[in-house]
């Protein structure tokens, strides 16, 4: 028999989002809260030097197991989130194994990019094969204002590498802020004309609730209708793994353009997927308030089919529609200890 998870509105999930870290080299406003006292920005990995954040991460092997048994219930698209991935020592290896886990399919990466000039190629080969990079500005300064970090240029570096590295797609995220970059939305679907990327448009959620602010929110409709106006928009066909960016390309444009709506819309009844976070419990939604924690049951000596009965059935809860409400009034929430 083929096990695999349903939940209580019969949504199948096969897609886990894995946070290996809530740590970060950048300290972007929207994604941590001020106080988080997370170490500086520096651009270097934050194994070299600075002292160890006070976050707890589950280790690689329990993480690689805790992968088989998601495997064994029919999840086969992992993708690989933080805090920031790429500054977890070991984080090539454990993307290796998981990419050769028995069922996995697709194994996917979020980053920021800044290590990517000399990562991509070498994340290609353990088995990425769609990366994600965000990227909030194409003005240096800007840049810096939004991310706290100097690091524009080896941001775009790591862009540039990672079009040479032959990933099966590459992927930029802007989220859009209004008087913060929203006059770059152009600029960012331009870059689609002669590079073969999606640039995909994100709306400004509330999920760092501590410094989210109405003002700076903006309708994903308006920023399509910035993006209409550069020409003729083709809608696309949807992605193998589905997903809830609205997909289009430019008239005459090399790459594509996403738009995603996670506030002003839904996709719930699409969704087909979980979230771990680094330190090891199960979401069910980004801004879910229930959690399973793994961690313990490991520790404790749990069998695989164990963990997998208490996966199925925790997954079972799955809300129909996110509650972004309830989870907005946690000012402590923030999306760098939910993992993105
Ligand atoms: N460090 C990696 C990165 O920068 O891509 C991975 C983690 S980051 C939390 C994952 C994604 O979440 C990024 O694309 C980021 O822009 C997005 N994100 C974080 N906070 C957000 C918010 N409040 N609204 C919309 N997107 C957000």
């Amino acid at each position: 028999m083929t096990l695999n998870i349903t939940d209580e509105h019969g949504r199948r999930v096969d897609y886990l989002r894995v946070s290996v870290t809530d740590r970060c080299n950048l300290k972007c406003e929207y994604c941590r809260p001020p106080s988080s006292g997370q170490p500086p920005s520096s651009g270097q990995p934050l194994s070299s030097g600075q002292p160890p954040a006070p976050c707890h991460m589950v280790k690689f092997k329990d993480l690689l197991r805790l992968v088989q048994v998601f495997a064994s219930l029919g999840v086969r698209k992992f993708r690989v989130t933080g805090g920031e991935p790429l500054v977890r020592k070991g984080v090539l290896s454990f993307i290796r194994q998981v990419k050769q886990t028995p069922g996995v399919e697709q194994v996917a990466l979020t980053t920021n990019g800044v290590f990517l000039a000399d990562m991509a190629a070498p994340l290609r080969e353990a088995g990425v094969g769609v990366i994600n990079i965000s990227l909030d500005s194409l003005r240096p300064e800007r840049y810096a204002a939004i991310t706290g970090g100097d690091l524009f240029h080896q941001a775009r570096a790591g862009i540039d590498a990672a079009m040479g590295a032959g990933f099966e797609a590459v992927k930029i995220n802007m989220v859009v802020m209004r008087g913060v970059n929203d006059d770059e939305v152009a600029d960012f679907a331009r870059l689609t004309m002669s590079n073969k990327l999606q640039v995909r448009f994100i709306e400004y959620m509330p999920a760092t609730p501590s410094t989210w602010s109405r003002e700076k929110f903006m309708t994903m409709d308006q920023v399509m209708e910035r993006v209409g106006a550069l020409g003729a928009l083709a809608p696309e066909n949807k992605a193998r793994w589905g997903g809830p960016a609205k997909i289009y390309k430019l008239e005459g444009a090399m790459g594509e353009v996403g738009f995603i709506s996670p506030v002003t819309t839904h996709f719930c009844a699409a969704c087909n997927r979980l979230r771990l976070t680094a330190g090891g419990s199960l979401l069910t939604c980004l801004f879910s308030t229930d959690r399973l924690e793994l961690e313990p049951m490991l520790t404790n000596g749990a069998s695989d089919e164990q963990l997998a009965q208490a996966i199925a059935s925790h997954a079972r809860i799955k809300p129909a529609v996110r509650d972004m409400e309830t989870y907005s009034r946690d000012m402590d929430k923030s999306m760098i200890k939910v993992g993105g």
